[in-house]
């Protein structure tokens, strides 16, 4: 079928685009709309036309696999230009999402009108460009030069009742959309209401100059934040075809911006796993049950009753399962007092929770998540436990961090159903989940973990059963990386402003004082007996635990943190200590650039990365750019480890790694470096 189709409603044409599944605004989509202009100008019945999406969306998007080519004419501004010179109005209705290219398709209209659950937006400036095709322009017109930097540079998802009250649409209804747009269209048949027409409204410096600092601040001053802004405002004041020229002009520069390259990188390798389910059939699911209510446990019930599940939590101890309750429970009075979520919402959200300290609770349940202490013979009880209750659909999963899923599921008797759900802390806010596919589990347990992560809202990736999976296996090669800096001549502080500076959430000492260093301490511990004495072994953080400092929970860590108010400060102490680590081992400590610390951190990344592709733990390498993105901080506008790799070059990429080699020392091996590009 063609992808835009035409035919007519009496006086009326309407024009069809069809191109599931979102109706993605391609080429073909775009010929074919200025096909259908050009018959509504010439067509002697045609008095006005609908312009409508097929299936269940208007345009929800761009196809983003022409962003990084040259783009084919007739460009989507062609298209919108014609609509706006045909002396007949053209209206368009909209269902689903009109998003980026759609939306300004929307915008060259000469009206609007929505279904009640239609959103609409702007999301080009989280992808590292700006619209395109006159958003910055038309939009502005519409609401404003404030509203328009603060839903432009954020990419916002506008609902339609907003969308109505900004008078962004004409009219919102329930349903009949068609025809409701027919009746619109008819009467305004003999007019037009073409945006580019209408004057940007005044506004105040102050208050323009306020919003633009807050979206930037929101944007991590990224340059094309500052850009959107800068369009924004010309349409206050430069006419309207020459801002709509350098709109143009800075979307196709940047378009083949390493920063929009990256965040097309992240945004296709976050979509790649729910793509590739192809026949493998999720199972059905509804209930849920929850084992363990503390700190996960009770994050991972929120995550679950928020996306519409039935939970059941159980915890063994009363008064671990009564604190997870009020948790929950907590979490719900404030988004209700807060106003992010309606009563009626809430009290339905709360009517599917259920708890218990009784096994038998879980009888009903589709899927059981584990989530108790991290200790192996605990878990075993607990799955011996948890056979015995569920019922023999259910499928099994554990939360564990670094436990042998493998083993968990040895003891029992169908081993098929158990696989990992490692979720990340807060679980009901942490984007990341790593599915964990063990050798036994059936792919309908992988495809119903996915499925799950898909409704949660989560970004999922999916790993074999390893020691630490993917994210805490590349974050604890980093941070040693780091503790290597520190003794060689760098400072905790120095790191975190460098890495932190670079775009990470957070530096990685700063991360470490924030979970508490007895963590990965204990870890340590645990692996002391095994560690080749051979390898370089930096004992700094041993020595801070050793002497109390846990981090933010005692008051002093790498850092001190003041008691009252929590701030942070360097702390000479820990700066002696760090020293005497340097002279004990015979090291002239040294400075260091901004560069290198970026440098050796990265190149870490990339090398554990190898390591995982070639073990076979990963079997997609982006998926290690998902997990460090949306698990550990890593700045989105720079793609992730594997993004930067391919970027370097296989040459560049092995000589730098051999000097990282070099400098690591004795236990540092250099991975086979070919698995990151293929
Ligand atoms: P936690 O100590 O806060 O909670 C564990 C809960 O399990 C407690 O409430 C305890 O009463 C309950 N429990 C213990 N034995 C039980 C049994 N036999 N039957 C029923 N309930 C029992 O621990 P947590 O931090 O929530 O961690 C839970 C799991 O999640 C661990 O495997 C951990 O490695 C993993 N994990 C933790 C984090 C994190 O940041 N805390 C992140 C990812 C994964």
């Amino acid at each position: 079928m063609s992808k835009v189709t035409i035919h007519q409603e009496a006086d009326i044409m309407v024009i069809t685009v069809n191109n599931p599944p979102i109706n993605a605004g391609s080429i073909e989509v775009r010929q074919g709309l200025l096909k259908a202009i050009e018959q509504l100008t010439s067509h002697a019945q045609a008095k006005a036309a609908v312009l409508i999406g097929g299936g269940n969306t208007f345009i929800a998007g761009s196809d983003m696999k022409e962003f990084s080519q040259p783009l084919a004419e007739p460009h989507l501004p062609t298209v919108i230009a014609a609509i706006e010179s045909c002396p007949k109005p053209v209206i368009c209705a909209i269902h689903g999402a009109a998003l980026g290219g759609g939306f300004e398709l929307t915008l060259g209209c000469d009206a609007r009108i929505a279904l009640h659950d239609a959103v609409v937006g702007l999301p080009e400036v989280t992808l590292g460009i700006t619209p395109g095709a006159g958003g910055t322009q038309r939009l502005p017109r519409l609401v404003g030069l404030e509203k328009s930097i603060e839903l432009i540079c954020s990419g916002a998802r506008i609902k339609a009742s907003e969308a109505l009250g900004l008078g962004i649409v004409t009219r919102v209804v329930d349903s009949e959309l068609l025809a409701h747009a027919l009746e619109l269209a008819r009467s305004m048949i003999g007019s037009k209401s073409r945006i580019r027409d209408m004057q940007t409204p005044q506004a105040e410096d102050s208050a323009v100059l306020a919003a633009s600092q807050k979206a930037l601040k929101a944007g991590k001053r990224r340059p094309n934040v500052q850009q959107a802004i800068d369009l924004i405002i010309h349409s206050a004041s430069m006419p309207i075809d020459q801002a709509l020229a350098l709109e143009r002009e800075t979307f196709q520069a940047l378009r083949f911006s390493t920063e929009a390259k990256a965040l097309r990188h992240q945004f296709f390798a976050e979509r790649k796993l729910f793509k590739a389910l192809g026949d493998i059939k999720p199972l059905p699911l509804e209930r849920i049950a929850v084992i363990g209510a503390g700190t996960m446990g009770s994050g991972i019930a929120i995550a679950c009753l928020s996306a519409g599940y039935q939970v059941i939590l159980l915890d063994q101890n009363p008064s671990a399962l009564a604190n997870g309750v009020k948790k929950i429970e907590d979490f719900y009075a404030s988004r209700l007092k807060s106003g992010k979520l309606p009563a009626d919402t809430v009290t339905a959200m709360l009517s599917r929770f259920g708890h218990s300290t009784e096994w038998p609770s879980i009888a009903q349940s589709d899927l059981v998540i584990e989530a108790v202490f991290e200790d192996i013979e605990v878990k075993h009880a607990v799955f011996e436990k948890i056979q015995a209750h569920a019922s023999s659909h259910a499928l099994l999963a554990s939360n564990t961090s670094y436990l042998d899923i493998d083993a968990i599921a040895a003891k029992l008797t169908d081993p098929a159903r158990v696989f990992g759900l490692h979720f990340f802390s807060p679980a009901q806010v942490m984007k990341l989940i790593e599915i964990v596919r063990c050798q036994a589990s059936s792919p309908s347990a992988i495809a119903t973990g996915l499925q799950l992560a898909k409704r949660l809202g989560k970004t999922p990736v999916i790993s074999s059963n390893s020691f630490g999976f993917i994210g805490n296996r590349v974050y604890a090669a980093y941070r040693r990386q780091c503790e290597m800096m520190l003794e060689e001549g760098a400072y905790p502080e120095q790191i975190d402003r460098v890495l932190e500076n670079y775009g990470f959430a957070m530096g990685p000492f700063a991360v470490g004082d924030m979970s508490g260093l007895d963590i990965a301490w204990g870890m340590r511990k645990s692996q002391a007996a095994t560690r080749n004495p051979a390898h370089r072994y930096v004992n700094i953080p041993d020595t801070l635990c050793l002497a109390g400092r846990l981090g933010r929970k005692t008051g002093f860590g790498y850092y001190q943190y003041d008691a009252l108010t929590g701030a942070r400060s360097v702390d000479l102490s820990v700066h002696r200590m760090i020293e005497e680590a340097s002279q004990a081992k015979g090291i002239t400590r040294r400075t260091f650039t901004d560069a290198e610390i970026i440098q050796r951190v990265l190149l870490v990344m990339i090398n554990e990365i190898a390591h995982l592709a070639t073990e076979k733990v990963v079997s997609d390498v982006t998926d290690c750019d998902v997990a460090m993105v949306n698990g550990y901080g890593f700045p989105r506008w720079c793609g992730g480890p594997v993004f930067i790799a391919r970027e370097m070059g296989m040459d560049k990429l092995s000589s730098e790694m051999d000097q990282l080699e070099k400098v690591s020392g004795p236990g540092f091996v250099k991975a086979p470096l070919a698995a990151v590009f293929e």
